[in-house]
């Protein structure tokens, strides 16, 4: 234990965010990098448990209350060793993790938790900073070919395990750029796209072959696949979006989120190094008609998780004119539920840094109508209050008679999830099964054929990063296993807590 009085003299303080007026200006990250003297007092605060359950609540099973004593022993070359043991890319989680770990820390219990992401973040920060991360290929090849299709974090931790098994390593991409939906989803604002860059160069470095603008089942047929490839690991992610069919779902103004997400993201990529607004001239990028801006329009979100949250920062730097966030399910409560108490995932309110950039938020609201005008254009939508009532022994939603309303709206983004991957192409000429919700049934990332695995939001369904990075590795030792008989890629620590809790 570093300091044993840590948790009694600092408070917590995790990532410092950059004010709001002036974040709202552009698309670089909300929060500030890491500072060491805040770093070292924050894993000053680890009580270093006789049963350490932030271990057990991360998906990745990261080895913190070692990585926090060695921070504050300021050793921490030996605290990036720890923590890259165990998660492949701490950047990624010690940014956008919603982390489990400090939900079921101990310290939680009565005291704010340790600021487990921002010490994580600070970690890897560090290591780039020093040079401690460089390229290590393996240092024999087994000769045998790996094909990962889909480079989001599930296909980029599998690629990366395998290659460190000394397997050759083909990682297809359909997109310009690896990342999946860190890449094209979660705004530069949240994660700055050079951090995906950066890991990338270390992994070509390695030896992984990237191919990127390359749609498998279409430019390499699944056949192709099968036979050029002695094991293959599918990681396309969750892809098809929950719709919302309702009339007027086809008048103009109404999309999904991620095609408003991931056009803004491209338009940052396309504009690097110079200041994105796009209300003017697009910095001289050519764009197609079809554009979704947000500039001087009534935005409504409809969902109230991650993906309309980040709609509502980028409204927000957009300057729309107003943005209201609904979500059909009732308001959560301010403080932990009874229902969920330590160290289960928390359900209440969660407020991101978007939502204290400004926006309306409303709960039990559900939405009826898309309101057109005479040119096909939305203008407005219906909404009604509704509460949630038990009806055999089931919730189920009732209207509230006289709540009733049009809110005024050019830009309805819709934000409710996701269902499963997309089944048409790849996956149907695979002969892939699919479990009851439409997702890859792989219970060990083995599909019913063989020699293909699954891993990520394709195997489980719309989930987290620091989740794909887990199955990715999963899946990678699986395959190891498949094609060497035994495998000695590092295994997931045993979890102390139910899975259910973790599956957030
Ligand atoms: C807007 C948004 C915000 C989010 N914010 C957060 C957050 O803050 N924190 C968090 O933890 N999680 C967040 N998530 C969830 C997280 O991004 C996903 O759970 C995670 O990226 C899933 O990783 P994956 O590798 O399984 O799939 P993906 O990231 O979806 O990657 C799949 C990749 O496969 C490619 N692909 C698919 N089919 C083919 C094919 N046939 N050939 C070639 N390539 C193919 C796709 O182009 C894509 O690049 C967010 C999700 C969204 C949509
Ligand atoms: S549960 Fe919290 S206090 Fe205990 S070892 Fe883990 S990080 Fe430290």
């Amino acid at each position: 234990m570093g300091k044993p009085t840590g948790f009694l003299e600092y408070e917590r303080q995790a990532s410092q965010k950059r004010a709001i007026e002036e974040r709202k200006q552009d698309y670089n990250e909300v929060d500030v990098t890491y500072d060491k003297q805040q770093t070292k007092e924050q894993a000053a605060r680890c009580m270093d448990c006789g049963i350490p359950f932030c271990h057990s609540g991360c998906p990745l099973g990261n080895i913190i209350p070692e990585f926090n004593d060695a921070v504050y022993d300021e050793n921490w070359k030996l605290a990036y060793e720890l923590l890259s043991s165990t998660n492949n890319f701490p950047e990624f989680t010690g940014r956008i993790c919603p982390a489990p770990c400090e939900a079921s820390c101990v310290l939680g219990i009565n005291k704010p938790p340790v600021a487990i992401e921002y010490i994580e973040k600070s970690i890897i920060e560090k290591a780039f900073e020093e040079g401690w991360v460089v390229p290590q290929p393996p240092a024999n090849r087994t000769g045998k070919k790996v094909a990962v299709v889909g480079s989001g974090p599930a296909g980029m931790a599998a690629a990366d395990q395998l290659n460190k098994a000394g397997h050759t390593v083909t990682l297809f991409e359909r997109a310009d750029q690896i990342g999946g939906l860190v890449r094209y989803g979660i705004p530069d604002f949240k994660l700055n796209k050079d951090i995906i860059d950066r890991r990338a160069e270390v992994m070509k470095a390695e030896g992984i072959v990237i191919k990127t603008g390359v749609t498998v089942g279409v430019d390499v047929k699944a056949s192709q696949l099968e036979r050029d490839f002695d094991a293959v690991v599918l990681t396309g992610g969750s892809t098809v979006p929950r719709d919302l069919n309702i009339p007027g779902r086809e008048l103009k103004g109404v999309h999904f989120a991620m095609e408003f997400l991931s056009q803004q993201n491209k338009r940052v990529a396309d504009s690097k190094g110079k200041p994105v607004d796009q209300s003017v001239d697009h910095q001289g990028v050519a764009y197609q008609n079809g554009e979704l801006f947000a500039t001087d329009k009534n935005v409504v979100v409809i969902g109230g998780g991650d993906t309309g949250s980040d709609c509502v920062g980028t409204s927000n730097r957009h300057k729309a004119k107003s943005i209201n966030q609904i979500e059909i399910m009732p308001m959560p409560p301010k403080e932990r539920a009874e229902s969920t108490p330590w160290p289960q995932w928390p359900m209440q309110l969660r407020t991101s840094t978007s939502h204290e950039e400004g926006c309306e938020r409303a709960w039990s609201i559900n939405t009826k109508e898309f309101v057109g005008d005479e040119n096909g254009n939305l203008k407005a939508l219906k909404l009604v209050e509704i509460e949630w009532v038990k009806d055999n022994g089931r919730m189920a939603m009732k209207e509230i008679p006289g709540t009733e309303q049009e809110v005024p709206c050019e830009l309805a983004l819709i934000a409710a999830g996701f269902l499963h991957p997309q089944h048409e192409g790849l996956l149907n000429d695979l002969g892939i099964e699919y479990d009851q919700r439409g997702n890859i049934n792989a219970p060990k990332y083995q599909t019913s054929n063989e020699k293909i695995f699954a891993a990520g939001d394709m195997r489980r369904g719309q989930s987290l990063v620091v989740w794909a990075i887990s199955e990715g590795r999963e899946a990678a030792r699986a395959v190891d296993e498949y094609l060497m008989g035994e495998s000695f890629l590092e295994a997931k620590a045993v979890s102390m807590i139910s899975p259910a809790y973790l599956n957030i």
